[in-house]
């Protein structure tokens, strides 16, 4: 989501006629987009921030700003106490940096981190460097109020893009040359445009072209209609590959964090997502700590990973955070058993990754070429459908091109195969 908001102030910035250069030494103004969702992703801002303070000694003249979820929370801090920024913009201003920057060129500092109800920067083209994947934001903020997060604080109330601005960017991208496109919420279950939910968006944007793969996070486990499971399983271009955070294996921290349903609908929801796409591929995201999380608790976590297999996991230790609801209760478990706790899932999940990977050799899985592999010069890489990153002896085909693989061997984050063909939509060979 900050990568796409960082393409959205790349275009606002570059319709006012600057231009991005990656070399820091040649920057006039330097713009660090923030993340408050875990006390780690604060400090690693910190940290940058270090690096800058060598450059403004030396250039006084450099502007450095703030932008995104930390800014409203620490904006007097940055300000005040790191004297070396000068402008903090929040998520929901950003149309206002040209003249920030501007002012702070004469010496001005600036603030901007008022939150919206309808700025949703729909007429923004962003400032995408070519590719084959995009991130297209269809809403802003959460109205879910999860008892442990941030967001509905710093990103404000839930608003979505209108479901023709998203089908004309989709357009315009498939005509640069991309390939695949993720819908971005923060809960894409409650995109609404008039009368169209978000089982109409992302129909809207399959109909695009064949040709074009459509993937969407996050998906909230209450608000997931058989309308949308029934969309993916019968469109052959939204990839049968979800994202579905649980958080726990324990109905009384669910309720504690407020998440609105039971680990109980959570299985029988997999259950109805699997038995429309046996080939589903599924990953979630996992807190351990959550304050009065028990043995016990953690237990059951472990138990639901087991049960459901998932493709992969995201696992957290549990992060107090200002405002939330959660921030008034004791963070009482020790930072070791968090971390105890995060090894034991992590690890898990780490076999069961590798037993599912390996449960795909022999089968032949439509992939899209991305480009050479980074670690080896001889080899391409590509993603399945199923969002699992595939590597196979180097090809010539650009970027783009779909391909057959045939899957030989795997590991826990990786498959590795070989090209039996190219892939076919509709009867014609692309
Ligand atoms: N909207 C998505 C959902 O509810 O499924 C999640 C968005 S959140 C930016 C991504 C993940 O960060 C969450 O699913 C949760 O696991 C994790 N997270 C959020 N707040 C956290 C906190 N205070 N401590 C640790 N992890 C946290
Ligand atoms: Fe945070 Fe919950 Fe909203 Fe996800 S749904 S962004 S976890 S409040």
């Amino acid at each position: 989501m900050n990568l796409a908001d960082s393409e959205l102030v790349g275009g606002i910035l570059d319709s006012h006629g600057y231009a991005v250069t990656a070399d820091l030494t040649q920057a006039d103004v330097v713009l660090l987009n923030t993340c408050a969702i875990r006390e780690h992703a604060e400090q690693r801002i910190r940290g940058r921030l270090g690096l800058i303070r060598a450059q403004k000694r030396t250039r006084p003249d450099l502007v450095v700003g703030i932008l995104g979820c930390m800014a409203e929370r620490l904006r007097s801090r940055f300000l005040d106490e790191e004297r070396l920024v000068d402008i903090v913009v929040g998520p929901d201003e950003y149309r206002r940096l040209p003249l920030l920057v501007e002012n702070a060129v004469a010496g001005e500092k600036g603030v901007a981190v008022r939150l919206s109800k309808v700025e949703d920067y729909d007429d923004i083209v962003p400032l995408r460097t070519d590719g084959i994947s995009a991130w297209i934001s269809v809403m802003r903020g959460c109205d879910k109020f999860c008892s442990f997060c941030v967001v509905p604080f710093t990103r404000g109330r839930e608003r979505s893009r209108p479901l023709q601005g998203v089908v004309a960017e989709v357009r315009m991208l498939l005509g640069r040359g991309f390939r695949e496109v993720t819908l971005l919420g923060q809960n894409v279950n409650s995109y609404r445009d008039g009368g169209n939910d978000f089982t109409d968006l992302i129909r809207a944007v399959a109909a695009v072209s064949p040709q074009l793969r459509v993937r969407f996070t996050t998906s909230h486990p209450q608000d997931m209609s058989d309308r949308l499971i029934e969309t993916i399983a019968v469109s052959p271009n939204i990839c049968k590959s979800i994202h579905l955070p649980v958080q726990s294996g324990s109905d009384r921290i669910l309720r504690l964090m407020n998440r609105t349903y039971t680990v109980d609908h959570y299985r029988r929801l997999v259950e109805r997502l699997r038995r429309a796409m046996p080939s589903v591929s599924l990953s979630t995201d996992l807190i351990s700590g959550f304050p009065t999380e028990s043995d016990e608790d953690h237990a059951m976590t472990v138990e639901l990973v087991r049960a459901v297999r998932f493709d992969g996991a995201y696992c957290f230790k549990y992060s107090r955070r200002e405002h939330t609801k959660a921030w008034s209760m004791a963070d009482d478990v020790p930072e070791e058993v968090k971390g105890r706790r995060v090894t034991e899932l992590t690890r898990l999940q780490q076999s069961i990754s590798r037993e599912r990977n390996e449960a795909m050799v022999g089968t032949v899985e439509e992939v899209l070429m991305e480009g050479p592999s980074r670690k080896s010069a001889d080899d391409s890489v590509g993603r399945t459908d199923s969002n699992k990153a595939v590597i196979f002896p180097r090809r010539q085909e650009p970027p783009g091109t779909y391909l057959r693989v045939r899957i030989e061997r795997a590991n826990s984050a990786t498959l590795f195969g070989s090209v039996v063909q190219h892939a076919s939509f509709e009867g014609m060979t692309i």
